[in-house]
């Protein structure tokens, strides 16, 4: 594929203001307002934002939901894309006017055992865009160019955006989930991540169950490759999947701690239930009897690496996925949130600044 997608003027301009999304309260909506960026320090790089996809995270970070929370003012947005406009001191990673990725892992040492190994999400000296440094809601974002992935040419950036955190997290899922030909797959929640995890599970070889309590939701996930739907407001998911047989591994992307229980019970002997959505809700009741006696197991999977991210962005380039976004202006992040919220979207927001 010999696509191009124009690269805008890279402008050195971020010296000055500009306009991002910010959150100054939990319980205040963000106000979209003129911020300075700080100068770059050695090893970071000022980005000129194309696309910043919407994030459930995001909506989480502005409410505080979780135990380590951010702390306000910040910007939000860990899918963001665009060109490298500024180079701090000491940047070889990357040139002017590259287009780049920005995922959630924003920093790591780079030296510890995790980083070292292939581990790099698990470092405990990690940063992360749009939580504990801000992040891409923004026109321009600083990021630090070791931790940012080069975007092929061929790739939309408004497809690269939602690839770089619901595409690399639901890869790293399967990944994770050790899906093979002919296993038996379900995907709990079909929004911004269920719509990727059902295409690289179905191209691991799996054969996927697609759960969730929407029908276009469902409709989407069978145009997109699931071999089965079930619409868990009308029927019991985990009797309808055990009618199959039960599945091999189960991938929880819902946020409802219940989701997370069915998915666990929609397994065959011998699963896997991956968890990877964050409900704000932290518990979930799970039974010590039958995950010996069946011999399951629960393993959490959190993002994917920058070698991750380099191999969603090659499938996408290659035509293996497909991404379901629509494009909003950045103003509208509260109507977005509570749309999203409200499961009135179809997968992914992508917001133009
Ligand atoms: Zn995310
Ligand atoms: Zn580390």
């Amino acid at each position: 594929m010999s696509v191009t997608y124009p690269q805008p003027e890279a402008t050195a301009s971020a010296t000055g203001e500009y306009r991002a999304a910010v959150v100054s309260a939990f319980d205040r909506p963000l106000a979209v307002e003129h911020v300075v960026p700080a100068p770059l320090q050695p090893g970071q790089i000022r980005v000129k934002v194309e696309a910043s996809g919407l994030c459930h995270t995001d909506i989480h970070a502005a409410h505080g939901d979780w135990p380590v929370k951010p702390a306000p003012p910040f910007v939000p947005g860990h899918e963001g894309v665009g060109i490298v406009c500024e180079l701090g001191s000491g940047v070889i990673e990357v040139a002017h006017g590259d287009r780049v990725a920005m995922p959630w892992l924003g920093y790591a040492c780079g030296i510890c055992d995790y980083c070292v190994s292939g581990r790099e999400t698990l470092c405990h000296e990690q940063e992360n865009m749009g939580y504990s440094i801000d992040g891409a809601f923004g026109e321009y974002a600083t990021a630090y160019a070791r931790y940012v992935v080069r975007v092929p040419d061929g790739i939309d950036p408004f497809d690269a955006a939602p690839l770089c955190c619901a595409g690399v997290t639901t890869y790293k899922a399967v990944k994770v989930a050790g899906t093979r030909s002919s296993d038996l797959v379900a995907v709990f929640g079909v929004g911004g991540l269920g719509h990727l995890a059902i295409q690289y599970a179905a191209i691991a070889g799996g054969r996927v169950v697609a759960v969730d309590l929407f029908d276009e939701k469902l409709e989407l996930a069978r145009e997109l490759g699931a071999e089965f739907t079930i619409n868990a407001a009308k029927e019991d998911p985990v009797e309808a999947i055990q009618r199959l047989g039960g599945v091999d591994q189960a991938i929880a992307l819902a946020v409802s701690p219940k989701a997370f229980e069915q998915a666990y019970r929609s397994l065959r002997r011998g699963g896997t239930l991956v968890f990877v959505a964050l409900p704000a809700d932290n518990e979930v009741k799970l039974p010590i009897f039958e995950t010996v006696l069946n011999g399951i197991t629960v393993v959490g999977s959190i993002v994917g690496t920058r070698a991750d991210l380099r191999e969603v962005f090659e499938l996408h380039a290659a035509g293996k996925t497909h991404v379901t976004r629509e494009i909003r202006p950045l103003d509208t992040v509260n109507e977005a949130m509570a749309d999203v919220e409200a499961g009135r979207v179809a997968a992914r927001i992508v917001f133009e600044p």
